[in-house]
């Protein structure tokens, strides 16, 4: 018999607000331990709790990023637990109305067509502290980073549509490519403000039942999630076929080991409405403002990528990649330039440079529009393609026009007939070998000879014009 898996997703995302969800700490929890601290995130009781507007407009935008229905009205129940991260008692987060309904992410699939991967639910949820343990020589101990404690988070619960460890893969980059469009949440799993549970469970294959289900934590990159996955598949699979029980239970991953082990489940106990703070109302206009600065979604671009400008699936994902790149490469193309000089120029040139110099589209001062200009030189043949490199590099450190830096520099394409014929002529008379072979029929001779006309100009001959004078003065190639 074979065996299929059924995954879900349980993915909590740090909003990138400036303050914190209920008071008006800095929502920075990298800070110095304890530091970003009030009564109110540390929940010392008589203290009353401020629910701020950065805070609902990141999740709704969040929630529109992942095509889900905003509920009108929405709120706050008490997860009621007690841990040393929550002296306050209880965790506020929507459980019985949650802010997001029915999402939805389209991924890549394996074939290389498009998978609808369904989201259950999106809701708001505050972050509990940090614990921090620790040892000297005489005893362990634990510390409490209250930094976190109160930030705000958005969970995202997936539907069971995964079937295999890519499956959850693609969706995690999806998600974040979107998020990071919306400019809600940087999702990064390496530095915490992305956190994954995946819910796993595998039945045979062609059954439409759900089987008993482990939860898998403590994955900290999206390989960890991939690979998690995928041994807890090959786990399952194997006890369901020795005939054992799957049982229901929570198991952390282990990377060094490549295995996951059971863990002890924290006491979870009942949720209920919280009283303290108001249920959250989202307007019909205050829904459709939030909507207008939601830029257009990485999928529509990348498609749009392709059937606009004609590049390749590849260089459409590549460029519909981040927001910023995106948006950089449509100011270019508005400008002027072909789509694949684009492609070519910020990719084969630009960016390599800005990644030496440590900076970025947005800091650097090649433009857009600049960058155009420049292209649009190289088209013309008013430069090289080599001095158009030259240029850009001069205008990472100057605010000139390409065209004033190539006057400056004395970077134009020679094209006018007598000075590329002295080239030609001193070229062929310096180089006897070349051109016997060249009337001997043998094609290279010519390229080598072309090669040395351009250094002989310093790079600023238009290559064909001389291929041509070449071929003209050297008359047939003896073939
Ligand atoms: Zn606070």
């Amino acid at each position: 018999m074979k065996y299929e898996a059924v995954i879900g997703l349980e993915i909590h995302v740090q909003l990138n607000c400036a303050t914190k969800m209920f008071c008006d700490c800095r929502n920075s929890p990298g800070d110095p331990p304890n530091s970003n601290i009030c009564p109110i995130c540390l929940g010392i009781p008589g203290t009353l709790k401020q629910f701020g507007r950065e805070a609902l407009e990141k999740a709704v935008l969040s929630c529109l990023a992942l095509n889900c229905e905003i509920q009108p009205e929405s709120a706050f129940d008490q997860k009621v637990y007690y841990y040393p991260d929550l002296p306050r008692g209880y965790q506020l987060f929507q459980f019985h109305r949650p802010l997001g309904r029915n999402g939805w992410l389209e991924i890549t699939a394996e074939d290389g067509g498009w998978k609808r991967l369904r989201g259950r639910e999106a809701h708001m949820e505050e972050d509990v502290a940090r614990l921090v343990h620790e040892s000297d020589s005489r005893r362990r101990f634990s510390l409490v980073d209250f930094n976190r404690a109160g930030a705000p988070l958005v969970e995202i619960v997936t539907e069971p549509d995964m079937r295999g460890p890519q499956d959850a893969m693609e969706f995690l980059r999806t998600l974040r490519v979107c998020l990071r469009y919306a400019g809600t949440a940087e999702c990064s799993l390496e530095e915490g403000t992305m956190r994954v549970d995946a819910n796993i469970s595998v039945r045979p294959e062609g059954s439409t039942g759900l089987s008993t289900k482990v939860e898998v934590k403590n994955m900290n990159s999206i390989r960890h999630v991939g690979n998690a996955i995928a041994h807890e598949i090959a786990r399952q699979t194997a006890l369901v076929e020795e005939g054992k029980e799957v049982t229901l239970h929570t198991r952390l991953w282990d990377p060094d080991r490549n295995v996951t082990t059971p863990m002890r489940g924290k006491f979870a106990g009942p949720c209920v409405p919280d009283p303290s703070v108001p249920a959250i109302t989202v307007s019909p206009e205050f829904l459709d403002e939030l909507r207008a600065r939601l830029p257009e979604m990485p999928a529509v671009r990348r498609r749009g990528f392709e059937e606009r400008h004609g590049l390749t699936p590849e260089e459409a994902a590549l460029m519909s990649s981040e927001r910023e790149l995106a948006e950089y490469f449509e100011a270019v193309v508005a400008g002027g330039s072909s789509p694949r000089a684009a492609v070519d120029w910020i990719t084969g040139r630009l960016l390599p440079l800005l990644r030496d110099r440590g900076e970025s589209l947005a800091s650097t001062r090649v433009t857009p529009a600049r960058l155009a200009a420049l292209l649009e030189l190289v088209e013309r043949r008013e430069i090289s393609a080599g001095a158009g490199k030259e240029v850009l590099t001069r205008m990472l450190e100057s605010d000139l026009d390409p065209a004033a830096i190539v006057v400056r520099e004395g970077l134009a394409q020679v094209s006018d007939r007598e000075t590329l014929e002295t080239v030609a002529d001193t070229v062929i008379a310096n180089n006897p070998d070349a051109v016997k072979d060249y009337h001997a029929g043998k094609k290279p001779a010519l390229g080598f000879l072309v090669g040395r006309a351009m250094k002989a100009s310093g790079g600023k001959a238009d290559p064909k014009k001389m291929r041509s004078l070449l071929e003209e003065k050297l008359g047939s190639s003896g073939d």
